[in-house]
């Protein structure tokens, strides 16, 4: 089918890149490079997708992605490359484990959970991880049958002891946003498998959460949006994709015609289109294109978080000993971390209210939220918790061009119904998608997000060499 409205010609481009995420970015920016000619057009009237930054008391606060890890070297080279800095996370101090059995305070010597069962039930995650191919968990030896266990009942079933059951329950809820009866032991063995397995995973100092980005991680997205010589098309939500007839177009290859990007006030042709929006919203954007199709992609994804901010006058906590770390067994609020290194003496603690927890708490009345959030915290940290400056609060349920957060969370028996939702041939038409959801390595990750831009950008590069490079 084709049609859309009529396209001016100052619209015609080599690239129309659907959105202006880390992976949407990276992508135009390879390409570009190239010489190509290209057009990013985004929904919002911001860039950066999923890392974004409330600004207070002249800081920036990231309201989502932060962390990056020493494996992430492909966000590390861009964060160099725009002259960003980046600083430890690491806080000193005793963490507090609320578990059901009264506060502990966690030094060196006093671990919260059987050391023995938690490093036994952790090391068994990670074996089974390595029997899982990250480009394609459907072809490991138990797929079929890990694909409609969750890791809930898998818990149940293999281990043993109840800290072991409790910590498994805890990471997947801090680490894929998502309740444990609803993801399956899969796709939380993929996800481990993608992103270096759960010691890394769950790591700060040597770990994923190393570093983050100083003046916050929207910037590198603005930076290198700033650097296109085409300025990226704000409020411009695509909807639709139409074939344009190549007949006649000199080099014009069957099935390889130009697209046209349509949205309310928006036509844009291009010869090659990347979608670099996350599933759901990609899931809306409709095809009428006869020989493109779309890839795998959750229907409904489980991942559900808000992010909070508690900002204070000090880090009071640090005159107790305390990192600020709290893990709790029961929500709303089960974690949080101090985020306030590099912050000219404010304090600052982060929360994450995270899978069915977020849905019930962004439900709530705000007043009422507010005093329950304090009284927990206060709990922990003592009175002085209950005066922050300010609470700042990020629901990502509630963004459309979102929908499942931190990344897609696939319904149990997805992964081995559908296959991966990456290219898994050399075979491309016209259209593309991008996005962390497309990356095998890193899934759900800053990282995963720069390096699915990077290969589309190469696949695309590799279709259609012809182009030189030129100063766009
Ligand atoms: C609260 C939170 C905490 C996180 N913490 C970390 C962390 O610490 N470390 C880490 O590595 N990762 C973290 N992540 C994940 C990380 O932020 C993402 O993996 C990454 O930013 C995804 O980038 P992306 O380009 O694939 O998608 P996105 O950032 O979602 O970009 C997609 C873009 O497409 C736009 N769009 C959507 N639909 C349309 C449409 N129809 N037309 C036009 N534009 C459209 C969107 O507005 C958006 O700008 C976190 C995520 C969240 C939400």
């Amino acid at each position: 089918m084709t049609g859309g409205p009529p396209v001016d010609a100052a619209d015609a481009v080599d690239v129309v890149v659907i959105g202006a995420g880390l992976a949407g970015l990276t992508a135009a920016t390879e390409l570009a490079a190239t010489g190509r000619q290209v057009q990013v057009v985004e929904a919002l009237d911001r860039v950066g997708g999923r890392t974004a930054s409330h600004h207070r008391y002249g800081q920036a606060l990231d309201a989502g992605g932060s962390y990056l890890g020493v494996r992430h070297l492909r966000v590390r080279e861009l964060a160099a490359r725009f002259g960003l800095a980046l600083t430890p996370t690491a806080a000193p101090g005793a963490n507090l484990y609320d578990l059901g059995a009264g506060l502990l305070r966690s030094d060196a010597g006093r671990p919260a959970f059987n050391a023995l069962a938690v490093g036994d039930a952790l090391d068994r995650l990670d074996d089974l991880a390595a029997t899982v191919p990250p480009a394609d968990p459907a072809t490991a030896e138990h797929a079929a049958e890990w694909d409609q266990l969750t890791v809930a009942a898998w818990a149940h079933r293999e281990l043993r002891h109840p800290d072991a059951r409790l910590l498994v329950d805890l990471l997947v809820r801090q680490m894929l946003a998502a309740d444990p009866a609803d993801v399956s032991l899969l796709h939380l063995l993929f996800y481990l498998a993608s992103g270096g397995g759960v010691h890394y995973l769950t790591a700060f100092a040597g770990g994923a959460q190393q570093d983050r980005f100083v003046g916050g991680a929207h910037q590198l997205a603005e930076r290198m949006a700033a650097a296109l010589t085409r300025p990226v098309r704000h409020g411009a939500e695509v909807t639709d994709l139409y074939a344009v007839p190549s007949a006649g177009r000199p080099g014009a290859r069957p099935g390889h015609g130009p697209v046209r990007v349509v949205g309310p006030g928006l036509s844009v042709l291009g010869t090659h289109v990347v979608v670099a929006v996350p599933p759901g919203p990609a899931n809306r954007i409709r095809l009428h294109l006869p020989s493109v199709h779309r890839p795998a992609q959750p229907a409904r994804t489980r991942g559900a978080t808000v992010k909070l901010h508690l900002i204070y006058e000090r880090p009071f906590w640090r005159e107790a000993g305390l990192s600020g770390w709290v893990t709790a067994r029961t929500g709303p609020l089960r974690y949080v971390v101090d985020d306030s290194a590099g912050r000219d003496g404010l304090g600052v603690l982060v929360g994450f209210v995270t899978g069915p927890d977020a849905s019930r708490y962004a439900a709530g009345s705000g007043a009422a939220r507010r005093v329950a959030l304090l009284d927990r915290l206060a709990g922990w940290f003592g009175p002085t918790a209950r005066q922050p400056l300010a609470v700042l609060e990020r629901d990502w349920q509630a963004e459309s061009t979102v929908e499942g957060c931190y990344a897609a969370v696939p319904e149990p028996g997805w992964w081995t119904a559908a296959g991966p939702p990456w290219p898994t041939t050399a075979a491309d038409g016209p259209v593309r998608w991008a996005g962390t959801e497309r990356c095998a390595q890193f899934y759900g990750h800053l990282e995963g997000a720069v390096r699915s831009g990077q290969e589309t950008a190469r696949r695309i590069i590799a279709a259609d060499p012809v182009r030189a490079p030129a100063a766009q």
